[in-house]
């Protein structure tokens, strides 16, 4: 990879996670080489490092590839120069490392409740956090947050901050990752600058740490952090946290960690389903239509990206950002061909790859008939219609040939397949049950 090539890349970044963050975390980043797949950067401290690839490590991945390099995977490494000064100070790390200094990781400023699309998956997650952004008496404590990889935990936490903020903007509201949390105590310990720390930590009214799983297996760190929560806890201050598990599954976590943070309200973030994937797409795409004025998204197109890319919300959005970026140069409008073309690789990833069999198993589990009658011969109706809904969810949703699927239909013809994803194309239109069925198979089947 050329420096030319990182250049525009970082252009895209900038753009795409804000200056904050951009010259917080992206800007201190050096590219040193490409290998295998591997892209190697120097970073002033392993503390940027891991930052940079937990949190935007997906966005420069991808990135990279939209520039057509192939990038597996991210390494970061503080060069041996770095190493030996124990205190790192280039100035875009200045204010994270400065013990004195109150100010935790930057909000973004787009993390709000208003962009909180809330559905089924997160209703229960949002609700508490709206509890204790409302401030008041503290009810539970802490608020733990769980949930997979870009399911709003992050969002959440910066949506209350936000809130208090602008409730009680005396409130002394602390929000920062696991890491920094560890990597203040740290500087701290280095430093011999121990009493500040825990004073500046004591002296918060809402503390919010984020990811809290990094701290898992550091047993200092646990320590201070236990002894941390505990005197906040004491003086009724809110403490919220989140993790990607629930306590009880986080290794290498103390036990009295651990049952403290089961004592609050611990709640977590289910994966996005159908309707709240396309409740996040409709609202991104009111935010990117006022950023491209002109630029109509055809029916379909957002029910098909709802549909197809069932990996977390921040894929979600990638997807909707390369779109719109994608249609506005070539002054096309969004619909399907465009979006396939556009985004053949996310869409190709994120297919779940589900087999033929499987559907024909799900298939004829739903309709309560036997796997022989389904793949057999019988032509009456009752196995027939089942039949034509599994070759047609076996068009849909594997890549399969009509040929192919004909063969593992019991080796019928590629025109009785075809025939059969016709009908359930039709009947689809006409008879509500078989949308139904077909809809709930999918989500099953996509599961
Ligand atoms: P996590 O911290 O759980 O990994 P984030 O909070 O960073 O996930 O969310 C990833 C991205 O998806 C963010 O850009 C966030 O705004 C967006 N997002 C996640 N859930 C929602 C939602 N319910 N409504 C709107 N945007 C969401
Ligand atoms: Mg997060």
């Amino acid at each position: 990879m050329t420096n030319d090539i990182w250049a525009k890349v970082l252009l895209t970044l900038k753009g795409a996670l804000g200056v904050n963050n951009y010259s917080n975390w992206i800007e201190p980043l050096e590219f040193a080489q490409l290998a295998d797949g591997v892209a190697v950067f120097h970073v002033p401290t392993n503390f940027i490092g891991n930052y940079v690839s937990q949190n935007f490590g997906d966005q420069i991945i991808y990135q990279l590839g939209q520039q057509g390099e192939d990038v597996q995977r991210l390494q970061f490494k503080v060069p041996v120069s770095a190493q030996v000064t124990l205190k790192p100070a280039p100035k875009p790390t200045a204010r994270i490392v400065n013990v004195d200094d109150i100010s935790g990781s930057p909000l973004d400023a787009r993390f709000t409740f208003d962009t909180f699309v809330v559905g089924k998956p997160n209703e229960l997650a949002h609700a508490a956090a709206r509890r204790v952004a409302d401030g008041g008496p503290v009810t539970f404590n802490p608020l733990f947050l769980y949930g997979g990889v870009g399911l709003g935990k992050t969002h959440l936490m910066h949506a209350i901050a936000h809130e208090l903020q602008r409730r009680s903007p005396e409130l002394n509201v602390l929000y920062l990752s696991a890491e920094q949390f560890m990597y203040r105590f740290i500087t701290a310990l280095r430093e011999r600058k121990m009493m500040d720390f825990k004073q500046l930590f004591r002296s918060v009214d809402v503390l919010m740490v984020d990811d809290v799983q990094f701290i898992a297996g550091k047993d200092s760190t646990q320590e201070e952090f236990f002894h941390t929560f505990n005197a906040l806890v004491d003086g009724q201050k809110q403490i919220i946290i989140s993790a990607d598990r629930a306590p009880g599954e986080i290794k290498d976590l103390e036990d009295r960690i651990r049952s403290r943070l089961q004592c609050g309200l611990v709640v977590d973030l289910h994966p996005t389903d159908y309707e709240l994937r396309l409740g996040i797409l409709q609202s991104k795409v009111d935010a990117f239509s006022a950023q491209y004025p002109g630029l109509a998204v055809a029916p379909g197109v957002l029910e098909f990206l709802a549909h197809r890319i069932s990996t977390n919300v921040r894929v979600l959005e990638g997807a909707l950002t390369r779109l719109f970026a994608f249609a506005s140069l070539v002054g096309r409008e969004i619909n399907l061909e465009l979006t396939q073309d556009c985004l053949s690789d996310v869409l190709k990833a994120s297919d779940r790859k589900v087999t033929v069999e499987e559907i024909q198993r799900k298939v004829s589990e739903h309709y309560n008939i036997r796997l022989s009658d389904m793949i057999g011969p019988k032509r009456v109706r009752n196995y027939a219609r089942p039949r034509q809904m599994a070759m047609y969810l076996a068009k849909q949703m594997t890549s399969r040939s009509l040929p192919e699927i004909g063969r593992r239909f019991g080796g019928r013809d590629h025109t009785t397949v075809m025939h059969g994803v016709r009908k359930i194309e039709e009947l689809k239109l006409l008879d509500s049950q078989i949308a139904d069925d077909l809809e709930l198979l999918r989500r099953a089947l996509e599961a």
